[in-house]
């Protein structure tokens, strides 16, 4: 992702790649696409930017991240393209569960609505084949998709259970 998000002196902005400068502020943005296209030059800046759109499925929600989710995004794929793939990783737990065995799909934590997959199965910071109902502990998803209300049922849910599992809720006549 060369064109990424950056803070200087707690100012959000906007740098091109890992060398480029940090520019904050409104036309942060534009300053960081200009050092792109002074740095790659106009033509291989523009295909950069055109590969980048049609393979990074998760852009749209990237975008709805807020900063500080963006700031959480940007930082594990920063770590991914320095270390590489987490899940190769030497003692790092990723934790990722397929969509058969992912128990929060329903509530919508899953790949799918992770602003990190790049495709309906390739990851962009795990190097393992990824599925859309599946989730991992790194998943960034933006406000609104996870439910709420379901979570708070669940575990009002998980406490009622006695030790066999029933309901312990009384019924109300
Ligand atoms: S939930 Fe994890 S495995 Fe799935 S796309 Fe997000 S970071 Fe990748």
């Amino acid at each position: 992702m060369p064109l990424k998000r950056c803070s200087d002196n707690g100012k959000n902005g906007w740098k091109w790649g890992d060398q480029g400068s940090c520019y904050t502020g409104k036309d942060g943005k534009n300053q960081a696409i200009k050092q792109g296209i002074a740095i790659e030059g106009p033509e291989k800046f523009a295909k950069i930017m055109r590969e980048e759109a049609a393979e990074w499925h998760g852009k749209t929600l990237y975008d709805s991240l807020s900063d500080d989710e963006k700031e959480l995004a940007n930082a594990l794929i920063s770590l991914a393209q320095k270390i590489g793939p987490l899940d190769k990783g030497e003692g790092v737990w990723v934790g990722y569960e397929n969509g058969s065995t992912n128990e929060v799909k329903d509530i919508g934590v899953k790949c799918g609505n992770c602003a990190l997959h790049k495709s309906e199965n390739a990851c962009a910071i795990l190097d393992q084949e990824i599925e859309m109902d599946g989730a991992c502990r790194f998943a960034v998803i933006p406000p609104g998709l996870v439910k709420p209300k379901q979570v708070e049922k669940d575990i009002e849910e998980y406490l009622n259970e006695d030790s066999s599992g029933k309901s312990i809720i009384k019924k109300e006549m």
